[in-house]
């Protein structure tokens, strides 16, 4: 039988981790029991717009709750997992990415097991109705070609661009294609961080599929957009945005000239953020699998590091080819 009401903290209360709060306040069956920031006066900011209790430690907001949601920065994502686990068996809710190193996210997935907890990883977009409608359609897809872009902000900067922007198309892609990699071609740079803020990666999959996928942090206008065509004829366009999908299907009759028809559809605006939080806390009523797996979420991450190694040597063979070019 499903537990009536659970009980529930946010850890990391900034950009993100103040919605995920307002989320918890307004989900049936949640007790937001309280939030916890290392920067206490965000905390009490928090607190006091969504009248929840603040905690001054992070052990003592983890003895009140059934679950967390870590929504502190990339790179203290495994600490704060690791330390919650160490005091008490919660289910966990990590923001994405699950960690900024491979071996980070593997200690996280070895505590989880070992605790036996529910674990859940932020990757918003599979819970987009247009996300949702491609994955569901069965589409087997040919090629697929996805654009992330944002002007500069100051946010996130503590990771790569590909492991901050790009790991959300590379999850949906693993999660459309369902094959091995087997080759990847990457190109990227630094812009404005020392990390890689740009990088075109083309993957290249086991059942012949190709994908080409874009990611800035330092682009004029803010696009996220995904494209594909599979085997069938069939094509699909959705600005995840918007929400606006778009299909194509092909007909061909013998004797005349395909019939080729089209439609599209603007699913409702409905907060993804709710949706997702409302399944981890369904999960965690009912003892169900996590829709977004840790094993899935370091599948992401590992792909979304050989992207970031390869964009680091793109810039080295830039370097060793400076001298032969004219322009230079
Ligand atoms: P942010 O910097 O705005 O907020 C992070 C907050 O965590 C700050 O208030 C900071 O004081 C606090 N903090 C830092 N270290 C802490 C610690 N050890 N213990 C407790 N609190 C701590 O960052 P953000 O933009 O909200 O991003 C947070 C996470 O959410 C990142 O991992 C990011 O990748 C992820 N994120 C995901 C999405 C998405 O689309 N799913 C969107 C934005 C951010």
């Amino acid at each position: 039988m499903a537990r009536e009401t659970v009980s529930v903290g946010v850890v990391g209360v900034g950009y993100l981790g103040q919605h995920h709060a307002r989320v918890y306040s307004e989900l049936p069956h949640v007790l937001l029991a309280g939030i916890f920031d290392s920067d206490l006066r965000r905390a009490e900011e928090i607190g006091a717009r969504l009248k929840v209790p603040v905690f001054s430690s992070l052990e003592e907001l983890t003895d009140r709750v059934d679950a967390l949601s870590v929504v502190t920065p990339t790179s203290t994502h495994a600490e704060v997992a690791l330390r919650i686990l160490a005091r008490k068996k919660v289910a966990l809710f990590l923001e994405k990415p699950i960690a900024d190193s491979l071996a980070s996210a593997r200690k996280v997935l070895d505590a989880v097991r070992q605790a036996g907890v529910l674990l859940q990883v932020g990757h918003i977009e599979r819970f987009n109705p247009g996300v949702v409608a491609m994955l569901e359609s069965g589409v087997r897809p040919a090629y697929i070609e996805a654009q992330r872009l944002s002007p500069f902000g100051l946010r996130a900067t503590d990771v790569p661009v590909i492991v901050d922007l790009m790991i959300h198309d590379i999850d949906i892609i693993l999660a459309l294609v369902k094959s091995p990699i087997t080759t990847m071609r990457v190109v990227g740079t630094p812009a404005v961080t020392s990390h890689i803020d740009l990088a075109n990666a083309w993957i290249e999959f086991k059942n012949g599929c190709l994908a080409s996928v874009t990611a800035s942090r330092v682009s004029l206008e803010k696009v996220r957009k995904i494209r594909l065509f599979d085997r069938r004829g069939l094509y699909y366009s959705l600005n995840y945005e918007t929400r606006e999908l778009g299909v194509a299907t092909v007909k061909f009759e013998p004797s005349s000239l395909p019939e080729i028809s089209r439609s599209k559809k603007t699913f409702a605006n409905e907060e993804p953020l709710k949706k997702e939080l409302g399944t981890f806390i369904d999960s965690l009523r009912n003892g169900l699998p996590p829709k977004v797996s840790g094993e899935e979420a370091c599948q992401a991450l590992e792909v979304a590091l050989e992207v970031n190694r390869l964009a680091h040597e793109s810039l080295e063979r830039f370097h060793d080819t400076e001298e032969d070019d004219p322009l230079s």
